[in-house]
């Protein structure tokens, strides 16, 4: 079975029922969630990206060959949009943190070029306080120097020692082997 859409979600009573583990995906908006989301699934638009950051409103779970789901969490920090929308993207994105009972891993996805954000340190510390097992995606490295990626990741191991760290850009096609396989090798663990 390929890797297909099964829902958008705005309410946590509509999560899917079942007992298949959740890989779940977050991050500022226009990190390059649903390039992600393509790339993992090998499609090129299963995922919408936009131009427009901001547009993600939902929890999108993707069904991946019937083995376990991709959750695409709300941006984030986009500051376009209305502080109340912003509130209650976080909310989805708590609410859906500390409901879910089968998510073996969260890919918290930063911009290399930016590193993180306020959001993106807060949105670690919850995870960190849930025990949510957290690789952090060092997105667009093709936008800095191989010397630029690796001082990034060597601060970031400093600051977050519990860390699990991907250097990721959505051209380049090893870079999604690399996803995989911390996607398997959590999926073992869970
Ligand atoms: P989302 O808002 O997090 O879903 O982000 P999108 O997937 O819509 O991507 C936002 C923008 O970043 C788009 O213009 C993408 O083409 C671009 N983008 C995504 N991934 C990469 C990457 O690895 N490298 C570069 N240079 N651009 C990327």
């Amino acid at each position: 079975m390929p890797a297909t859409f099964l829902k958008s979600i705005t309410d946590l009573s509509q999560l899917p029922p079942g007992k298949k583990y959740h890989i779940a995906l977050v991050g500022r908006s226009n990190v390059g969630k649903s390039s992600l989301v393509n790339r993992l699934t090998n499609q090129k638009a299963l995922a919408r990206v936009s131009a427009t950051p901001g547009h993600t409103q939902t929890i999108n779970f993707y069904d991946i060959d019937g083995r376990y789901f991709l959750v695409d969490l709300p941006g984030y920090g986009f500051t376009r949009s209305a502080k109340s929308k912003q509130l209650k993207f976080k909310d989805l994105i708590n609410e859906y943190l500390s409901n879910v009972q089968h998510l073996a891993l969260v890919l918290l996805i930063i911009d290399s070029r930016i590193g993180p954000t306020e959001a993106d340190r807060t949105m670690y510390a919850a995870l960190a306080t849930a025990k949510i097992p957290t690789t952090m995606v060092l997105n667009k490295v093709d936008k800095i120097s191989r010397a630029q990626a690796m001082q990034l990741q060597r601060t970031l191991a400093a600051e977050f020692p519990d860390v699990t760290f991907v250097q990721h850009s959505t051209y380049e096609v090893k870079d999604r082997g690399i996803l995989l396989d911390a996607i398997e090798q959590s999926l073992r663990a869970a």
